[in-house]
């Protein structure tokens, strides 16, 4: 039986030189890989109750879109500036170089909703911890922040101390 990190492809020097790119084309483009992502990741909440799923942009949505689905949960999608049509709280969050900035609509989460937060990987925590704060500046819960990979070595899991994290692939 394959596991799924037999479905990721790890790709030397992308984007540039002495990184090491998880692809995750490699696991979607395979009916198995797939499902196997997005049931292993959904296994991670299975004892949870959950009021949302949230993803950021733009591969949290392709694994938190059918885990709501699957659960019949609303997802809301956290979506890089200048996006979302409607009233939007935006967070700015360090880069390697620079900064970036991503939104959420103010009344996708009601105050008190228990979230599930959803990315593919973790690197240093950056992306998640400004989605984290949108959502609790909105009021909600982060009940769980589930990864389809993590990279143990840039330490993101530090950032988000206090939280439940869980990750179905571990690279060192
Ligand atoms: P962080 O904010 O934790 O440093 O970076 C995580 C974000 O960068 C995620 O949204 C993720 O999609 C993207 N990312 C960084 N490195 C990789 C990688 O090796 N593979 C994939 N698939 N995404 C990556």
């Amino acid at each position: 039986m394959k596991k799924v990190e037999d479905y990721v492809r790890s790709i030397p020097d992308f984007p540039e030189e002495g990184i090491i790119f998880r692809d995750i084309t490699s696991v979607l483009q395979d009916a198995d890989g797939l499902q196997l992502a997005v049931d292993s990741m959904q296994n991670l909440v299975k004892d949870l109750d959950i009021d949302v799923v949230v993803g950021t942009e733009s591969r949290g949505f392709i694994f938190g879109v059918p885990i709501a689905y699957n659960l019949h949960k609303p997802f809301v999608p956290v979506r890089k500036k200048g996006k979302l049509p409607c009233e939007t709280l935006a967070m700015e969050y360090d880069l390697e170089y620079g900064s970036a900035e991503i939104e959420i609509h103010t009344d996708a989460i009601k105050p008190g909703q228990k979230v599930v937060i959803v990315d593919d990987l973790i690197a240093t925590g950056g992306t998640i911890e400004a989605a984290v704060k949108l959502v609790e500046e909105l009021g909600g819960e982060v009940v769980k922040i589930i990864f389809l990979m993590e990279l143990a070595g840039l330490k993101g899991r530090e950032r988000l101390k206090g939280y439940d994290v869980a990750s179905v692939i571990c690279y060192d």
